[in-house]
C-alpha cells in the first residue's frame, strides 16, 4: 500500500539517486523500462520535472491522484516535486450524460439556496401568522380585522412578522438585572433603605474580588426565552381580563394594563429571587470535614 509520505520519499530518492540516468524510471514504483508488468509500457511525463523524475507509469500516477483526491475531491492533484498541476482529461461522454451531469451539478449548487429560502419563508409566514393572531387576541377579532383591512397590505406584511421579533428581542433585554444593580447601589448609599429592604443588607456584588465574579443568576435557556416572549400577549390578555374586568376598558387597554402588571410583578419576584440567590452565594463556605472517630455516633447533616 502506498501512502502519501512513501510516495514523497520515493520521489525524492529517485531524484537524488538517478539524476544522470537515461533510462526511464518510475518515481512511484522504482520500476524501469526493463520491468514487465501490466501497464508497465504506459509511461507519462505529467509535469515540468526533467531528468530522473520526469517519467512515471500511468497506473502509478493514477494511484497518486487517487490518494490526493481521496483527501479532498475538490482540490487538484499536483506533482509532489515541482508542484505542477496535473492535466487530467476524461474520455468524452455523450451529450445525454453530459446533460445529466450538468443537471446534477446545477441542482447541487442551487439546492442550498432553495432550502434556505424555504426555511426563511416558513419562518417569515409563521411569524406573520403569529403577529396576526396576536393582533386579534389583543384588539379583539372584529376590530383587528377591520384595522388590518384598512392598513396598507405591504405595511402589514412588514409589521405582522415584526411583532414576534420585537417580543423576543424585548425579552433578551435584562432590565431586571440593571434594576437590581441600581437597587444594590442605592441601598449601599442610603442606609435607611436597608431597613426597609433587609434583604439588601448584604452587598453580594462586592463579595468576589476576583476578576471572574460568580454567576448567581438562574440560567435561562434560549427556548425558555422564546416561549416566554411568544406567550407574553396571551398572558397579558389573561391577566388583563382577570384584573380589569370592566367594560370601561377596550381589549387593547386591558391587554396593555395586564401586560404591565404581569411584567412588573414578575420583575419584582425575579429581583427578589436573584437577591436571595446572591445572598446564598455570599454565605457559601467550605467547612472542616467532620472527624468520625471523635464524634462517634453523631448523625452528620451534610448538604
Ligand atoms: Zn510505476
Ligand atoms: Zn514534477
Amino acid at each position: 500500500m502506498y501512502t502519501m509520505e512513501n510516495l514523497n520519499i520515493n520521489h525524492q530518492l529517485t531524484t537524488f539517486n538517478r539524476e544522470n540516468s537515461d533510462q526511464k524510471h518510475c518515481w512511484v514504483c522504482f520500476g524501469t523500462d526493463d520491468d514487465e508488468f501490466e501497464g508497465s509500457r504506459d509511461w507519462v511525463s505529467p509535469c515540468k520535472c526533467r531528468g530522473s523524475t520526469r517519467w512515471v507509469h500511468q497506473i502509478c500516477v493514477q494511484r497518486w491522484v487517487d490518494e490526493k483526491l481521496k483527501e479532498n475531491s475538490s482540490i487538484e492533484a499536483h506533482c509532489p516535486q515541482c508542484n505542477t498541476k496535473y492535466i487530467i482529461v476524461f474520455k468524452d461522454v455523450n451529450y445525454f450524460v453530459q446533460l445529466l451531469n450538468k443537471i446534477d451539478k446545477t441542482s447541487n449548487q442551487l439546492c442550498p439556496f432553495l432550502a434556505a429560502g424555504v426555511v426563511v419563508s416558513t419562518l417569515y409566514w409563521s411569524a406573520a401568522s403569529y403577529g396576526a393572531i396576536t393582533v386579534m387576541q389583543v384588539m379583539g377579532e372584529e376590530e383587528a380585522i377591520s384595522m388590518m383591512e384598512n392598513t396598507d397590505p405591504y405595511l402589514l406584511l412588514l409589521m405582522l412578522p415584526a411583532i414576534p421579533l420585537t417580543l423576543v428581542l424585548g425579552k433578551t433585554i435584562d432590565w431586571e438585572e440593571t434594576l437590581l444593580l441600581m437597587i444594590q447601589r442605592f441601598t449601599s448609599n442610603l442606609p435607611f433603605l436597608r431597613t426597609i429592604m433587609p434583604s439588601f443588607l448584604c452587598e453580594p456584588i462586592n463579595r468576589v474580588n476576583s476578576n471572574n465574579p460568580v454567576q448567581f443568576n438562574p440560567v435561562i435557556s434560549p427556548t425558555t426565552t422564546l416561549c416566554a416572549a411568544l406567550l407574553l400577549p396571551t398572558t397579558s390578555t389573561l391577566v388583563g381580563n382577570i384584573l380589569f374586568d370592566s367594560s370601561s376598558y377596550s381589549n387593547f387597554q386591558k391587554t396593555l394594563l395586564g401586560g404591565l402588571v404581569y411584567i412588573a410583578v414578575k420583575g419584582v419576584l425575579r429581583i427578589y429571587q436573584r437577591q436571595h440567590n446572591a445572598i446564598k452565594d455570599k454565605t457559601r463556605k467550605v467547612i472542616d470535614y467532620p472527624d468520625s472517630e471523635s464524634e462517634d455516633g453523631h448523625q452528620l447533616n451534610i448538604l
